[in-house]
Order: C-alpha cells, then sequence, then structure tokens
C-alpha cells in the first residue's frame, strides 16, 4: 500500500437497490467498494476473504442477522464495522453490543454516510498505529532498547504506508 491507497470498503445489504445505492455513494466519495455482500453468511466470507479496511452493514439480513454477522467478522479479524437500521432501538444497541463501532439509522443522506465511514476509519488508524506503537516499545524494551524509540519507528512505518491512512 502507497499513501494514495484507497480505503477499501465491503457493503452487506440483501436489497440489491440499497446496495448498488451504497456502492455509488461511497464510489463517488473516492472510496474502493471491494466486495458486496447480500447476506450474513457471506458477509462473514467475503470479510474474510477481501479483508475490508471498513465495513458498512445492514442489521436486517437474510439466512444470518447482522448483529451475529457482526460478531462472527469481528471473532476473526479487528475491522471497524458500521451498522445501518431502519428498525427497533434494541437492535442497534445488540448491534453495539457485537462490536459496531456505531450505528446509521435509516434514512440516512449521502454525507451522513461518508462522514460515518471516514470517521470509522480514522479512528481506527489511529488505534492500529496505538496499538503498534505499544508492541513496538514492548518489544525494544525487551531488548534492551529505549522504549521512546518506538514513537519514531512507529511514524516510519506509517509513513512508509505500512499503515492504512486516510487519503486527503
Ligand atoms: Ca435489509
Amino acid at each position: 500500500m502507497t499513501s494514495t491507497a484507497t480505503a477499501r470498503v465491503m457493503t452487506v445489504e440483501d436489497d440489491p437497490i440499497v446496495r448498488a445505492d451504497l456502492r455509488l455513494v461511497l464510489e463517488d466519495a473516492g472510496f474502493g467498494v471491494c466486495a458486496g455482500a447480500r447476506d450474513g453468511i457471506e458477509a462473514v466470507d467475503l470479510a474474510r476473504l477481501h479483508a475490508p479496511d471498513v465495513i458498512v452493514l445492514d442489521l436486517g439480513l437474510p439466512l444470518l442477522d447482522g448483529v451475529e454477522a457482526t460478531r462472527r467478522i469481528l471473532s476473526e479479524r479487528d475491522v471497524p464495522i458500521i451498522a445501518l437500521t431502519g428498525r427497533s432501538s434494541s437492535l442497534a444497541t445488540e448491534a453495539i453490543e457485537a462490536g459496531a463501532v456505531t450505528v446509521l439509522r435509516k434514512p440516512f443522506g449521502e454525507h451522513e454516510l461518508v462522514d460515518t465511514v471516514t470517521t470509522a476509519l480514522a479512528s481506527h488508524t489511529q488505534k492500529l498505529r496505538n496499538e503498534s506503537r505499544t508492541a513496538l516499545a514492548t518489544v525494544l524494551g525487551l531488548v534492551g532498547y529505549p522504549e521512546t524509540w518506538a514513537e519514531d519507528l512507529e511514524r516510519r512505518a506509517y509513513e512508509s504506508g505500512r499503515l492504512w491512512r486516510q487519503v486527503s
């Protein structure tokens, strides 16, 4: 990945019109849509196959509901999941409990979707940076180097594009 890498989004939505709409809005905003899952089972499979940077997932899905799909995807890999719902608040709460970073209520505007995806990616990137810095400090401490070097090493790794960053 380079500094100009496009963030890869996976959408999960059973309604083909809404699915196409999500793709259009996200691509217009400069994101790459790497996969569009149609049900909960496919969501888990495609998340594993494509390793997207972020997932936009409708909670009302056939075969496997969105809350359970969220749980399964996150048990395999840490990825920000934005849950979409037009339904009860209890479902939104369940999604957050399952690990979704946020819930967008339908109907939502294009800007709201794009802003939410951008924010989720930015927070996740920051979280990864903090984690990699902590891990580096631990390793440096173990081999006897000053742990303060971690900050510098992590920054250089980030700048060389080993961690995804937002296209400015
Ligand atoms: Ca649906």
